[in-house]
């Protein structure tokens, strides 16, 4: 599998050719013999609701850097994406959640420079959650704002971050 448009066979190097396979041109490598097919990456994000106010991260570091969207994160390669996004809520608020209290509320398509990501988006009410909020790991910043700030586009939501909360019914 490859998550990004690549021009060399990841197993033996030679220059990938194409094949067509179910109606779409597929990767091929003719040394291997081998079609290698695309996939999205997976990531994870949380809504977490107090009543007209929505948590908001401000991206520390990488792409969209100073810009805001849902406490987020890429599952490990291992790890279920309602454990990822649980513990990414902690990494990035402070906040505590059980996986299993977390609602799946949808799943969105976002294309990137290097790859294409899925967005697996969950919900949960403020009152549901422990903790105190805090912005930690790649978070410079984390808190409630209001709806209608987001609404009104008077928050720098990333491109991703607006996909992410008109899943979760936030804005429209
Ligand atoms: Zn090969």
């Amino acid at each position: 599998m490859l998550a990004c448009d690549a021009n060399y066979c990841p197993d033996c190097g030679s220059e990938l050719g194409s094949v067509e396979v179910e109606g779409r041109d597929r990767a091929h490598c003719s040394s291997c013999d081998r079609t290698w097919w695309r996939q999205s990456v997976p990531t994870t994000s949380v809504t977490v609701r107090d009543d007209d106010r929505v948590l908001l991260i401000q991206r520390a570091s990488g792409r969209g850097a100073g810009r805001w969207d849902l406490p987020a994160g890429h599952p490990e390669y291992d790890e279920p994406a309602r454990e990822a996004a649980a513990r990414e809520l902690h990494e990035e608020t402070g906040l505590i959640v059980a996986p299993t209290a977390l609602t799946l509320v949808g799943t969105v398509l976002s294309e990137g420079p290097r790859a294409n990501y899925r967005s697996i988006n969950y919900h949960i009410d403020y009152s549901a959650t422990e903790g105190e909020v805090r912005a930690g790991s790649d978070a410079a910043d984390a808190r409630f704002i209001s709806v209608g700030a987001v609404r009104k586009g008077d928050v720098d939501v990333r491109k991703l971050g607006r996909l992410r909360l008109r899943d979760g019914g936030v804005i429209d």
